[in-house]
């Protein structure tokens, strides 16, 4: 294999490349880095994020950027700011020991003012989003007549988000001869289209065969009923100690739900939507880059922007029904050689979009079991004692309290005393996990199996608040959740009346809550619970629907 330190590269680029540890040429570097040094052709090169792109154009273009000439030579356009910023920052490493070369990132969403500035003192090399560079052209500050180079970055992302007519705006201000290069992950008809607009006989290449998603990503989907899938979605976090990963969801509302029901059950996790404003996007993702936020739910277009390259799951919460969009998001993992694995949570009428992304990746995704209990017990159990055996203890800092704690525990036996230790971090698993039902659907039948405890047989319980108490669901909801009576309690149809609420809860936990309710007052008035009787509640609904909601309900 080819040492990075063999590529035709300037002195100083190499220095640079050895201390970011780059040993090897990735697979793209390979081919483009000699190829862009040696020709001055078009190239197409079909490639994801994480297969070292930025490496593969960014050293040929320092490489063949005249110091001595104060001009843009280079323009390298790209989807979002994000990127924009990512790209700027990785050039300004790999230029480490080019200290008089100038690279300018220009984007939206920040005064243009510091932006001009910076053009107007002089670049070499400048990375844009094509409405910011299109604003800077009309203002004057950029003239692109001396560009020789042309690098269009996530060209598939670009056209997405509907930068068609900015490009070619942008292409009028460039001169005919330069070279221009193109990357995508993937190759729809408008990328091909775009590419036989502006680009001359160009060169192609692929990494990895048509670009069908990186070898080093495992694809798995879980077959489970609708109602089921949140619950699928925790037992495999629960199953994966280490998880690092990003839930993607079809919508903002779900994305928030998902996120919120998340934080709920005790994960660090957090949303990542359009709604949200940019300086609370950039909260999320910093946080989440930091992995203080460990589980990422977002939708495509607000995670574009999100650069991590350790990511060690991609969850599909439903089958995108673009494939193209489930390559882009599993490409997220298994970057720069890593293993990833991209998940899916399917129920069957998704298990057609789930066959056109095999026919698309081309290979099988393959099926995988939900984690049952026991499993996923185990595994957190040897997790956790595994951080117990690897933890640095601080004898210095502790040394003080240990006499008092050596006394208190002195009773009990070593293997009592592992026993309760273990217990401490551990019971909430089995607590929750404890006799849990299967979530797989069996075969392709989508009926509900008869042992599925999940599909909920639920009490309904009566309590003694109703609207004169400024009682409503949300609150009653909160009330529920706050007695922590499980990780996670489903609830179903909420009725709030006068003076008293029936709320049907999983009848699972009816005995605690039975116990729990009583010992917790809300907003400082007593409460008071009873189960109303099948037959009685059943009553009362036909009484519901045919007489609309009661006024005021018989006393509890
Ligand atoms: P990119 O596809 O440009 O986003 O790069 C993905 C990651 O791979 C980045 O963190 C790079 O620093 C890293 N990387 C790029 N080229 C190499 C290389 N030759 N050896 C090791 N890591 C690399």
């Amino acid at each position: 294999m080819t040492k990075f330190n063999e590529l035709s590269l300037p002195e100083p680029l190499l220095r640079a490349a050895k201390d970011l540890a780059f040993e090897s040429p990735t697979p793209i570097q390979e081919q483009v880095i000699p190829w862009m040094i040696d020709n001055e052709e078009d190239l197409i090169a079909l490639a994801q994020t994480g297969t070292g792109k930025t490496a593969a154009f960014g050293f040929p273009a320092l490489s063949l950027t005249d110091i001595e000439r104060h001009a843009v030579q280079t323009i390298i356009l790209c989807p979002t700011r994000e990127l924009c910023l990512q790209i700027s920052k990785d050039l300004e490493s790999y230029a480490k020991y080019m200290p008089r070369i100038r690279i300018t990132a220009v984007y939206g969403g920040a005064p243009i003012y510091t932006q001009k500035a910076a053009l107007k003192a002089g670049a070499h090399i400048v990375v844009g989003t094509p409405g910011r560079v299109n604003d800077m052209i009309r203002q004057g500050v950029l003239k692109l007549e001396t560009v020789k180079l042309l690098i269009l970055d996530e060209a598939d992302e670009m056209l997405n988000m509907g930068f068609k007519e900015e490009l070619f705006e942008i292409m009028k201000h460039t001169p005919a001869e330069k070279q221009t290069l193109l990357f995508s992950a993937t190759m729809p008809k408008e990328v091909a289209s775009l590419a036989n607009g502006f680009m001359k006989n160009p060169h192609r290449i692929s990494v990895g065969g048509e670009n069908k998603g990186a070898e080093n990503i495992k694809h798995y989907y879980y077959k489970v009923h609708a109602k089921d899938k949140y619950h699928a979605l925790k037992r495999i976090a629960d199953m994966s100690p280490k998880i690092y990963g990003i839930i993607f969801c079809r919508t903002r509302t779900e994305t928030q739900e998902i996120a919120d029901k998340l934080q709920h059950d005790g994960y660090n996790a957090d949303a990542l939507h359009g709604d949200l404003s940019q300086g609370q996007r950039e909260l999320v993702m910093s946080r989440f880059r930091s992995k203080y936020v460990k589980l990422l739910v977002a939708t495509d277009v607000a995670a574009r922007g999100l650069d991590v390259d350790d990511l060690t799951h991609i969850i599909n919460y439903n089958a995108p029904t673009d494939p193209d969009v489930y390559i882009h998001r599993s490409g997220r993992t298994g970057r720069a050689g890593k293993s990833g694995i991209s998940l899916t949570i399917v129920h069957s009428k998704e298990f057609a979009a789930l066959k056109a992304i095999e026919k698309r990746l081309g290979r099988e995704i393959e099926h995988s079991k939900v984690p049952g209990g026991r499993e996923i017990c185990e595994k957190q159990l040897y997790h956790f004692v595994d951080n117990v055996e690897r933890i640095e203890v601080d004898t210095e800092q502790i040394e003080s309290f240990l006499p008092n704690v050596y006394k208190k525990l002195s009773w009990l036996s070593r293997e009592e005393l592992i026993q309760r230790f273990v217990s401490v971090e551990f019971n909430r698993f089995l607590n929750y996990y404890k006799d849990i039902a299967d979530l797989d659907i069996v075969g392709e039948s989508s009926a509900p199996k008869f042992n599925d405890k999940r599909s909920f047989s639920f009490s309904s319980f009566k309590i003694n608040l109703g609207y004169v108490h400024s009682m409503n669901k949300r609150e009653l909801m909160r009330y529920i959740n706050r007695l922590k009576v499980a990780r996670s309690i489903e609830i179903g149809q909420i009725d709030i009346f006068g003076e008293y609420s029936v709320i049907q809860i999983d009848s699972e936990y009816e005995k605690q809550l039975l116990k729990a309710i009583p010992k917790n007052k809300w907003n400082g008035l007593p409460v008071t619970v009873s189960v109303v009787a099948p037959q009685r509640e059943r009553k009362r609904r036909e009484n519901e629907t045919s007489r609309g909601p009661r006024k005021k309900g018989p006393k509890a």
